[in-house]
């Protein structure tokens, strides 16, 4: 199988595109540890084969390095890291209050950046492994909820420095960016049709994703079938970015 016997953590993997990426990664031998900041989320583990939950913040220093530790312990090793917790605050820019500015940053760019700290001295030590960030079509375009595009932003050229720090030890660095994706995180707004109306005609490919979508090219980037695709993004939006035309 494509991950047999692979260690991964998925963080924020209690719903939407998280919980679909372990559950796809488990599907094909993965041992997943789902982190997630929800204590509720207790039962995708019985959705899940191989798969356990461990309550972590990504935001909190001493939660991410209990959380590695705990980990590399109890499993010895840590192939596969998919940063996907994230939040978003729908305002614009002025409207963002310090704190919606702040939180937004700390969960979405600064947790992916203490989850690499602590899980790249782990793949050094085991000369390999795989980080998965979760940008954003927003991490490419401006966006109306401004706090949101610049850590999505920040997580792409995040991957890219890093992917460039890390090669030498066999440790590849690759972001994904979805389109509209129908979760929780957007669920509000996925229910109004007029919404849904205004945004299809958009997407060349007549749909908005699903978790599925970005779970299937997490498994492709943290499996040897993509060993040479590193410091990338990978766009996943049914060609939503190349359908946005100055003229019609
Ligand atoms: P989701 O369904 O809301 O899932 C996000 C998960 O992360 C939730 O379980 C959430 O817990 C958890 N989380 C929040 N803060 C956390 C923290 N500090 N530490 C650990 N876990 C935390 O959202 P999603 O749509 O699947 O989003 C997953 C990722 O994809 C995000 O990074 C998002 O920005 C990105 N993305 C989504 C879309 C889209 O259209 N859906 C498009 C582009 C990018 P709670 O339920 O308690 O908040």
């Amino acid at each position: 199988m494509l991950l047999e016997n692979k260690v991964a953590i998925v963080t924020g993997g209690g719903s939407g595109i998280g919980k679909s990426t372990a559950k796809a990664m488990a599907e094909v031998g993965a041992r997943v540890v789902i982190a997630d900041i929800n204590s509720n989320c207790g039962n995708v583990v019985n959705e899940i084969p191989n798969s356990v939950l461990k309550i972590c913040d990504v935001g909190d220093e001493n939660s991410v390095q209990d959380l590695v530790e705990n980990v590399a312990k109890e499993y010895g090793r840590i192939d596969i890291l998919v940063n996907n917790a994230g939040i978003i605050v729908r305002k614009s820019a002025v409207e963002h209050t310090y704190a919606d500015w702040t939180n937004v940053i700390r969960v979405n760019l600064t947790g992916t950046f203490l989850m690499s700290k602590y899980v790249v001295p782990v793949m050094i030590r085991q000369q390999g492994g795989c980080i998965i960030n979760i940008g954003s079509l927003a991490s490419l375009t401006g966006y109306k909820n401004a706090a949101y595009a610049a850590s999505k932003a920040g997580v792409v050229n995040f991957t890219r420095s890093l992917a460039m720090e890390v090669a030498k030890y066999g440790i590849r660095v690759n972001s994904i960016c979805p389109g509209v994706i129908k979760t929780e995180l957007n669920r509000s707004l996925m229910e109004q049709p007029e919404i849904l109306a205004k945004l299809l005609p958009k997407i060349p490919q007549g749909r908005v994703g699903t978790p599925e979508d970005i779970a299937k090219a997490a498994v492709f980037l943290a499996s040897d079938w993509s060993d040479y695709v590193n410091g990338t993004s990978l766009l996943v939006d049914g060609a939503f970015l190349s359908g946005i035309t100055v003229f019609d």
